[in-house]
């Protein structure tokens, strides 16, 4: 089987793991004035993930979700209105900050352009016209195919946003793919936002954790929402020693995935019944299959039958991911079954 199903499937390898033994562990939740707690692996981390993003700190998570869920809180009121695109993961796929038992928000759908990037436009037209409480950006975005916005783009927003006066945060679950497909530095991107949350659970090949990086000010409320939702940890170190593996040797190789993926956007590119969904950017390719009168479901279970795992996603499209676990062969391999199955 060939598993494209997700980077989140990426495994821990033996060294990785073996870094848990020697972390020196303690009670996270056991904090002192600044709030930092007394395990030395998780402030290492969070020490870690704030000089490689350039900001003043950073907030260990279990989860990328309750990372962009805190961090959203912390700016927001119930009822206030808050800018995603109408394809981010916030807004599909996680829903909780617009949950009526839980976050209370508005959501406020602003349009990608034809490169499926934030239309500058559309969001001036929404500052201009309502009263916005805090602007979402995702990168990669996900669900358009890993599409990596531009420094000069994320830049304008920056601008944008300052107009307005309205705060930016960055649901960066792959924003080191960003970083790597696009040869910026971390730190300039993340200056173009307020807080940003990556995972260290995907391509980067950890097995659990994921980080808010923001301002020290603004950490001390994303903490405060952390322990809310149930997210303060005890002997997390035992997430985080990974964690510091993964941003130590993981990064730089992400490129290698972009490699395979772009291979395999190129190999599709002729199919009759089979299109790539925009433009392949980083490690993810999303398949527009409908040409084959199959739903989603159908053609995934095809696809399985064959040795290929995949996933669908947004309704009509099917999603690949290329992770550290799948090799050039693999990629052949997924290829073959897709142009199999076009014919
Ligand atoms: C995976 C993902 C998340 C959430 O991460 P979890 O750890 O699965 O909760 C958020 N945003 C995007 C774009 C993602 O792909």
């Amino acid at each position: 089987m060939v598993d494209l199903r997700s980077d989140t499937i990426s495994m821990p390898t033996r060294e990785m793991l073996e870094t848990i033994l020697k972390a020196k562990l303690g009670d996270d939740g056991r904090t002192d004035t600044r709030g930092r707690g007394e395990d030395l692996a998780v402030n290492e981390l969070e020490d870690l993930a704030a000089e490689i993003t350039g900001m003043e700190s950073a907030v260990l998570f279990p989860s990328g979700t309750q990372g962009n869920t805190s961090a959203i809180l912390a700016y927001c009121k119930p009822g206030q209105k808050v800018m995603v695109d109408e394809m981010q993961h916030i807004y599909l796929s996680e829903k909780v900050v617009f949950d009526p038992s839980v976050g209370q928000l508005e959501p406020v759908t602003y349009k990608l352009d034809q490169d499926n990037l934030p239309d500058l436009e559309d969001m001036r037209r929404i500052m201009e016209s309502q009263d916005i409480g805090l602007l979402c950006i995702e990168n990669t975005h996900n669900f358009s195919g890993g599409t990596c916005v531009p420094l000069a783009r994320m830049k304008a927003i920056r601008e944008l946003a300052d107009e307005y006066g309205i705060p930016i945060h960055m649901d960066g679950a792959r924003m080191f793919n960003a970083v790597v497909a696009l040869g910026v530095d971390a730190r300039e991107m993340c200056r173009c936002v307020d807080s940003v949350m990556f995972c260290i659970s995907k391509g980067l090949g950890a097995p659990v954790g994921s980080l808010v990086c923001c301002s020290e000010e603004f950490s001390r409320k994303v903490r405060d929402k952390r322990k809310l939702l149930g997210g303060a940890m005890r002997q997390a170190g035992v997430i985080a020693a990974p964690g510091i593996y993964a941003l130590r040797h993981n990064i730089e190789r992400l490129a290698e995935d972009h490699e395979n993926a772009a291979y395999a956007a190129q190999q599709l590119k002729d199919l009759k019944n089979t299109r790539v969904y925009g433009s392949v950017m980083s490690n993810i390719i999303v398949l527009d299959a409908n040409g084959l009168g199959l739903t989603p479901e159908e053609y995934c279970r095809k696809a399985a039958e064959k040795g290929l795992l995949i996933k669908p996603v947004l309704k009509d499209k099917v999603r690949l991911v290329f992770y550290k676990d799948i090799s050039r062969e693999d990629t052949e391999k997924a290829v073959a079954i897709i142009r199999e199955l076009d014919s």
